[in-house]
């Protein structure tokens, strides 16, 4: 393929891939972007899944680490189509009983209804919002000494617990205990393991920080506003481009990839020495998800009111019931009451559903590469808690964790976060180096998921391997 005058190309456009390409193209280089797809935006795809005029997120919807991601707020993304909307309740802990405890951005109005746990979730999360700032720009990136000293110390070994100790030690309340584990599951392991606090302090702290807001119009505005950004400083983009061998790429002199390492290696073959993909073979990835959006005649009949006004909902009875699901999910069976990740996005974003209409998602943690329907589980657990929900049903699309996988290759086996996220791999995937985006061939670069800081949308993995491209190359 000619190069056609581009210094660098970006293979996937993904939020990682399309923020390195905004990075490289604002400092001057001129970028291409290849993406398999004939739509970008990889895991913030927005489309019609069910019915005409449903607008469903294919992968994620809520995106408090968008919002906070120092990659994103340096893109001006707002000029560019981008509106985060904030919900009154940012998120629901529903109870198998129907009843729920609401998580307010507003510190005090959320330790309001957390009675006895008040003062400790003031003294913890609170403490972690106060200096958000601080440690996001410390902990969103590879590991180095924390610049904010006193900050990481008093973070830092509350982090370091397994979520399940951080409850025992901090909260009595059995339904804070529960908000505060459900929080932690977005890393995908069992609340028993070291560090999985990090991910309820983090994810608990944004709440209170910036809020878990979702994009206007759906996560395909925040794809299409790094896209606007890109073009705006002169890159461009191919769709419907998938790179299978280094041939299908322009002669540039950078190269980065949005995508895993397993899919890297495979297509950069014996370019990579022998050592480096014996490495990469060694790469770790989790269980999966399966997912499932719905169409509805009528917003969800909750039980609880404020659930209703929430964008994003967690349904678990108990601490204990979260920690045995987990646990079965990694020993490879199928819970029978899953934990629920969902929401109603149409509730704050009328947008997303013909009038008076919504549209809803759920997922749930399975094994790696499950190809199990989870449909009866999911939905008798959301029944439970709003009787009637099944009546509002008008359409549904579920992915197994299998066709997670193919619908996008970067999550191995169903893997949302394209790797294990444990204290071995979050700060020094794929591989430990000082800098891990680069790999032994000059120029090439990863930039996904599976490089610091992990998964999620904030676009920081794009942007750190751009910025240590620019240091070596200029
Ligand atoms: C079901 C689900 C729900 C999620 N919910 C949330 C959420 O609510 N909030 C949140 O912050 N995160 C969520 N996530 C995680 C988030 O979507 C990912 O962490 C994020 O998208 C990773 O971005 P990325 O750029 O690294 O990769 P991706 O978004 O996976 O993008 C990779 C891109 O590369 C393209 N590609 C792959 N191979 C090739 C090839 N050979 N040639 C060309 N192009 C290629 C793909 O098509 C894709 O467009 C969710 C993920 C899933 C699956």
């Amino acid at each position: 393929m000619r190069a056609d005058g581009y210094d660098a190309v970006v293979v996937g456009s993904g939020p990682n891939g399309l923020s390195a390409a905004v990075t490289l193209a604002k400092a001057g280089h001129k970028v291409l972007v290849l993406e398999s797809h004939p739509t970008i935006g990889g895991g913030t795809r927005t489309s019609e899944l069910t019915e005409p005029g449903f607008w469903h997120d294919m992968c994620s919807v809520v995106h408090p680490t968008g919002l906070a991601s120092p990659a994103f707020n340096s893109m001006d993304l707002g000029r560019y189509g981008l509106e985060w909307l904030d919900p009154e309740v940012q998120l629901s802990q529903v109870f198998g009983d129907g009843t729920a405890l609401p998580l307010f951005r507003d510190l005090a109005r959320t330790q309001e209804t957390l009675g006895r746990d008040a003062a400790a979730w003031g003294a913890t999360l609170g403490f972690a919002a106060k200096h958000s700032q601080d440690l996001i720009s410390d902990f969103f990136g590879p590991f180095r000494i924390p610049r904010h000293l006193l900050v990481a110390a008093r973070f830092g070994p509350q982090a370091l617990l397994s979520a399940d100790a951080f409850n025992k030690i901090m909260f009595r309340d059995p339904r804070t205990r529960t908000l505060f584990a459900a929080i932690a599951t977005h890393v995908v392991r069992p609340t028993s393991g070291v560090a999985t606090a990090s991910f309820g302090l983090i994810l608990g702290m944004l709440a209170h920080a910036g809020g878990w807001p979702i994009a206007r119009g759906g996560s395909q505005s925040i794809a299409d506003a790094l896209a606007g950004a890109l073009k705006a400083h002169g890159g461009e983009i191919r769709t419907d481009h998938p790179v299978r061998s280094f041939d299908d790429m322009p002669d540039t002199r950078l190269k980065f990839f949005d995508i895993d390492p397993t899919q890297f290696s495979r297509i950069m073959g014996d370019r990579l020495p022998t050592r480096y993909r014996s490495r990469l073979a060694k790469y770790r990835y989790g269980p999966g998800s399966f997912k499932i959006d719905y169409a509805l005649s009528e917003p969800i009949p909750w039980n609880d009111p404020y659930t209703a006004k929430s964008a994003t909902f967690h349904i678990a009875s108990d601490d204990q019931q979260i920690r045995q699901n987990e646990e079965d999910v990694k020993a490879g069976r199928h819970p029978e009451r899953p934990n629920l990740i969902g929401g109603t996005p149409s509730v704050i974003d009328p947008s997303r559903a013909p009038d008076g209409k919504h549209v809803a998602w759920a997922y749930c943690h399975v094994p790696h590469g499950s190809d199990v329907d989870m449909t009866e589980a999911v939905e008798a657990q959301i029944e439970r808690c709003a009787p009637g929900f099944k009546d509002v049903i008008i359409a549904r699309h579920s992915m197994t964790a299998k066709q997670l996988s193919v619908y996008n290759p970067n999550y191995v086996g169903g893997d949302i976060n394209s790797g294990v996220s444990d204290l071995r791999q979050l700060f020094t995937r794929p591989v430990v180096a000082r800098v891990p985006y680069a790999t032994p061939v000059d120029g090439v670069y990863l930039c996904a998921s599976s490089t610091p800081p992990g998964g999620g949308v904030h676009g920081m993995c794009g942007m750190h391997a751009a910025q240590a491209a620019i240091r070596r190359h200029g």
